[in-house]
């Protein structure tokens, strides 16, 4: 039978079938290629199972290929890495302007670690209530440049529930994760999304406006048609699996001028006859995502292994 992993805890796995959910076991010893994983079944993975003797306990006996996932490191210095979750159609990243603020060079790492895993990813700029007018102007700027850039934007306000329809039309019956500084509302979207559940919503503490982790661990909850995954964080989300080499592909507006550069591993930063250093200097580039690229292609990663996002 044909199943989807919705959850994950030890060697235990909740699979959604047919006729509704069952606890799966892992047949012998899995390994998947190219991955050292120290879990080889994560949420999202389609599965194919086995009930044996008229257990209610089924077996997990083949998984299916997955389209992308998302790893972490387990730890800075081991080479293993922890699969959050597979098969995700949309990684949404949550972006406030004001309480917290959110940097670009957290997005544009987040939109490139995406490309790198080939998710596709939407931006969502939220709290569109609070904000002034130069803020405002802030946001339609930041919209901009990325809908230029080849992304789908949305703003609204979980909040006043403003805008949230096109949003829930846009991701029906797909699989996301939600992503974002802490803070921006990641846990008010979910439940609204999922008006039956009732995540806890954490109030921001005065000291840095910053609102307290809530989720412990990974799960898959069906919205709809679809399902979100409900994740306690992608740290280190970007730090794996971003080869510099090609990093340059990982923005979807340099990849589309790169075959117009003289050479073919153009990196686009002291080459002659460079496509990329035209259109910036055309202002058909955005400068801060240029720099972003920059600072990605030249800064130790180290720097950015403490970046502590959800
Ligand atoms: P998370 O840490 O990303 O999960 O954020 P939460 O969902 O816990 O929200 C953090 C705080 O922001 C809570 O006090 C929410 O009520 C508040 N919040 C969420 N969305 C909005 C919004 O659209 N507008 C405003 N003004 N506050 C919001
Ligand atoms: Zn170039």
């Amino acid at each position: 039978m044909k199943g989807i992993v919705l959850k994950s805890a030890g060697k235990l796995y909740d699979v959604e079938y047919e006729s509704g959910i069952t606890r799966c076991v892992l047949k012998g010893n899995f390994k998947i290629k190219g991955i050292r994983s120290t879990n080889p079944v994560a949420v999202g993975d389609y599965v194919e199972f086995e009930f044996q003797n008229n257990s209610e306990t089924g077996l997990i006996t083949k998984i299916h290929e997955r389209k992308n996932f998302i790893l972490r490191k387990s730890t800075n210095l081991s080479k293993q890495t922890h699969i959050i979750a597979a098969n995700i159609d949309f990684a949404v990243l949550m972006i406030t302007i004001v309480k917290p603020i959110t940097y670009t060079q957290f997005i544009d790492r987040y939109l490139a670690a995406c490309e790198a895993s080939r998710i596709k990813a939407l931006l969502v700029f939220n709290k569109i209530d609070i904000l002034n007018e130069e803020q405002s102007r802030k946001a339609n700027a930041l919209i901009s440049i990325y809908q230029k850039a080849g992304y789908t934007c949305f703003s609204m306000s979980v909040k006043e529930t403003i805008n949230i329809d096109e949003f829930r039309a846009y991701i029906e019956g797909k699989a996301i994760v939600i992503s974002g500084y802490s803070g921006v509302g990641k846990s008010s979207l979910i439940n609204l999304l999922l008006s039956s559940k009732n995540l806890k919503v954490s109030e921001i503490s005065n000291s840095h406006e910053q609102g307290k982790h809530t989720t412990t661990f990974t799960e898959m909850h069906k919205a709809g048609t679809g399902y979100i995954i409900d994740t306690p964080g992608i740290k280190g989300f970007g730090t794996v699996g971003i080869d510099k080499e090609n990093l340059g592909d990982c923005f979807p507006e340099l990849r589309l001028l790169k075959n117009e550069c003289r050479y073919s591993n153009c990196t686009h930063t002291h080459e002659p006859d460079c496509a990329v250093k035209r259109a910036l200097e055309a202002g058909e580039i955005d400068p801060g995502r240029y720099n972003n690229y920059l600072s990605i292609l030249f800064d130790d990663a180290t720097k950015y292994r403490q970046d502590n996002y959800e």
